[in-house]
């Protein structure tokens, strides 16, 4: 344990609106149910409380991330040797103002669309089924039937490396295929502001449904996953590429490649982290095999022993004292 994170504990402990864990289980956090302990798991309840938190941790020396509903992540089996700040459930507020939706990082995108719809409010119908947090879709640059966060979104207001809030214009910001510059730097994003246009109430609840639908035809929603394993490689799908290597059913421990959508890992009950980790080797070789691409995940790791895999599978290894991994398409 980092010799610092006593001090740092006992600061956490002492700020109010904030609860802090000790050896929290991350797979009780994360879609995948996989992931081994954080030393310290920090829920802010108010702006207040999260903005004292990011101060003490940007100074103490101890490494942290930031955490949604962990549903892009996987967290090795050793846990995290630091700080989890989870942003959910606590920081979760939607307000309507006119034509806007402002929404704290922690709101889950559900939400926002269910708010949206029952103001009559359009444009965040896209995202209707994207299982995770305002922060966590800003940072990936979550998105689906060609629209992204990144478009929906004109302002975000974050803390930054010093601890001070600013608030930024959709100008000021980049958006990439799953990335954005909340990859390069290190902000938390506290909310966010998103520009709809008025129309029917109905309607609105109508095209979520459908959606909704889709997303249940094409995806393996019952079970335990982080969405697409893999990004989509230029020209081509990720899907189509393990599906013609017949990676669909492959199994490694409890990890198995759905037999619905060939980018989903499932875990069918009793996996790893390192099953995953194993898997997606497996399948990612395959492809190489057949077809020379190199697939890069999309799906972020962290914990202990993650920072090599993560350069070795294309993705991100979320953790403050890495260098940002500047990706293609950033
Ligand atoms: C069944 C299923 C379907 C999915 N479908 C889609 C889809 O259609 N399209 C798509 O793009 N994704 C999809 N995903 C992936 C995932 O839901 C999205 O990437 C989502 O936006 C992640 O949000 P999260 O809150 O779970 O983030 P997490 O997984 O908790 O975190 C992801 C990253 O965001 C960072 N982060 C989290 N909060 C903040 C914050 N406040 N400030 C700064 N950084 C932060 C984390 O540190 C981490 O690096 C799917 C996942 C599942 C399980």
């Amino acid at each position: 344990m980092h010799p610092d994170m006593d001090s740092l504990g006992r600061h956490l402990a002492s700020v109010s609106g904030l609860q802090v864990r000790r050896h929290e289980p991350l797979a009780e956090h994360t879609s995948w149910g996989v992931g081994g302990p954080a030393d310290l798991y920090v829920i802010p309840y108010t702006g207040a409380a999260l903005a004292s938190a990011w101060r003490g941790l940007q100074t103490s020396g101890v490494d942290y991330f930031l955490l949604g509903c962990g549903t892009n992540l996987l967290v090795s089996d050793a846990g995290v040797r630091g700080v989890v700040v989870s942003l959910y459930p606590g920081l979760g507020g939607v307000e309507v103002v006119g034509q806007r939706l402002l929404a704290m990082a922690g709101a889950t995108l559900g939400k926002l669309c269910h708010v949206a719809a029952e103001a009559g409010l359009s444009g965040l119908e896209c995202l209707a089924g994207i299982p995770g947090t305002v922060g966590g879709a800003l940072y990936m640059n979550a998105g689906a039937n060609g629209t992204c966060v990144g478009d929906l979104v004109v302002a975000v207001t974050v803390l930054d490396e010093r601890g001070k809030r600013v608030t930024l214009a959709r100008e000021e910001l980049e958006f990439g295929y799953r990335s954005s510059s909340f990859c390069e730097r290190r902000w938390c994003v506290v909310e966010a502001a998103f520009g709809l246009v008025p129309s029917d109430a109905r309607v609105v609840h109508q095209r979520i449904y459908e959606v909704l639908q889709r997303r249940c035809e094409r995806q393996p929603l019952g079970a335990r996953s982080a969405g697409s394993v893999f990004k989509r490689p230029p020209g081509d799908y990720a899907g189509r590429l393990l599906e013609a290597v017949g990676a669909k059913g492959l199994r490694v421990g409890g990890a198995q490649v759905s037999r619905k959508h060939a980018n989903f890992i499932l875990n069918t009950g009793a996996a790893t982290a390192a099953d995953i980790v194993a898997l997606i080797r497996l399948a990612r070789r395959r492809v190489y095999e057949r077809f020379g691409i190199w697939l890069d995940t999309e799906v972020c790791l962290a914990g202990e022993g993650m920072s090599g895999v993560a350069a070795e599978l294309g993705t991100r290894y979320v953790s403050a004292t890495s260098e940002p991994l500047k990706l293609s398409g950033c």
